[in-house]
């Protein structure tokens, strides 16, 4: 079977050209040029895609990355998409009783949002964790849509993703629903992401009556019932649902907080039959899932600490920022992490070459820190070590030396 290449297409925002006229120009550029997996274009031999469109983004399922496609072998599939730039909006709910009792219960995006652009991209793992993730969501839309009867094959619409802190797993979660929303566009018009500010359910007014969460819920029931919106529910930190409910079986917490797990569960259940409905939700501790939840969610994937290999990329990435940005000078790149296990020739002791050996020995240091921890290195080793508006390639990574061996002996 062919694989498929995937092409997003950003049209910018005030642009009205025709789909089919915009196509027929991308494929003039992308055709005849050298296009690798994972590339992105931003401009263009072409002066009308200058003027309607952003970027133009390639990836091919299981490709390796920077490998040259191939368009005879593949099958193609284009999305052209303008980003939403109104960003996150705040849902406030009242209490009830005033002004002052306005509470921020959940965050809302219409997707594809440029808050998320790039997002899934710079999200690195080993596996093939996200590319499963959206194959599985993807298979869900489709039998809910075509109506296949869930007493015969069952599935349902709940995503759990459990590991440490800072593995990336809320951030995948918003990634994935931009990714959808972009990814079936033929099938929706926008995609619709709402947050639910987990602590806040547990706050003064939510826990005082479960009639806040149905309140929140209906409004979520609003944006369903636009069929042609992909509405995802993103709920953090499910845990706080699960230590609530224990504390207060353990009669440690007011019952109070009994009736707003329940409440919440309830809505989930009710909520999940919509065939444009995902439900998003993570945890931090694996062990301290609530069954109830366990028992709901279908895909259910544990998100590790990043190993060597997504350590040296996750650098590999911020070094490219810092030198598309000026601050970090230097001709040399830093080599895929696939050259550094080749055999070695006379390539070897190119700049290039030595520096990336020099970048791998940190991330092989950097073991055991989180995706989170480790894009805050490159900002540390500026701050701390640098403090110049520009420096040069082996310096910076020098400092990120010493940003490492900091924040591995803070740790302790
Ligand atoms: P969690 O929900 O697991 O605590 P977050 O989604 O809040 O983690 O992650 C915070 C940030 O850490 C992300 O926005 C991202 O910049 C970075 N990060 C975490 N894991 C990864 C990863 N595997 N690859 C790239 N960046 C990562």
């Amino acid at each position: 079977m062919n694989s498929t290449l995937h092409i997003e297409i950003v049209q910018r925002q005030h642009s009205c050209l025709d789909r089919n006229e915009l196509l027929r120009n991308v494929k003039k550029v992308t055709v005849d040029g050298l296009i690798t997996s994972g590339m992105t274009m931003r401009s263009f031999n072409n002066s009308l895609l200058n003027e309607h469109v952003e970027s133009i983004m390639f990836s091919e399922f299981n490709n390796e990355e920077g490998k040259v496609i191939d368009f005879k072998t593949v099958n193609v599939r284009y999305y052209v998409y303008r980003l939403n730039v109104e960003g996150q909006q705040t849902e406030v709910m009242d209490g009830g009783d005033g002004e002052d009792d306005e509470l921020s219960a959940a965050s809302h995006w219409i997707l594809p949002s440029v808050d998320f652009h790039g997002l899934w991209e710079n999200l690195i793992y080993d596996s093939t964790i996200k590319e499963n993730l959206l194959s599985f969501v993807e298979t869900t839309i489709l039998f809910s849509d075509c109506k296949v009867n869930t007493n015969i094959i069952s599935w349902n619409r709940v995503v759990l993703l459990h590991g440490p802190p800072g593995t990336g797993k809320t951030s995948l979660c918003k990634a994935l629903a931009q990714k959808l929303a972009i990814r079936l566009g033929h099938r929706f018009t926008h995609g619709e992401l709402i947050e639910i500010n987990s602590h806040s359910l547990f706050s003064k007014w939510f826990s005082e009556s479960g009639k806040l969460v149905l309140k929140m819920f209906t409004k979520i029931q609003e944006y369903i019932e636009d069929p042609q919106a992909l509405v995802c529910v993103l709920i953090d930190e499910v845990e706080s649902l699960t230590h609530a409910r224990q504390s207060a079986l353990a009669g440690t917490e007011p019952s109070d907080s009994l009736r707003v797990v329940n409440a919440v569960l309830t809505q989930i259940d009710q909520i999940r039959r919509y065939p444009n409905v995902l439900i998003l939700t993570t945890s931090n501790i694996t062990a301290a899932i609530d069954l109830a939840f366990v028992d709901r969610a279908d895909i259910k994937q544990y998100i590790g600490l990043p190993s060597v290999h997504a350590i040296y990329k996750i650098y590999q990435s911020c070094i490219l920022e810092l030198k598309r940005t000026g601050i970090v000078t230097s001709i040399d790149n830093i080599v895929p992490f696939k050259y550094l296990q080749l055999p070695r020739t006379e390539h070897d002791n190119t700049m290039a070459f030595q520096l990336s050996m020099q970048l791998f020995s940190i991330a092989r240091q950097s073991e055991g820190l989180s995706g989170r921890t480790l894009r805050k290195i490159p900002f540390l080793a500026h701050a701390y070590y640098i403090q110049v508006p520009q420096v040069s390639l082996e310096d910076f990574i020098n400092a990120m030396h010493k940003a490492v061996i900091k924040q591995l002996s803070d740790r302790k």
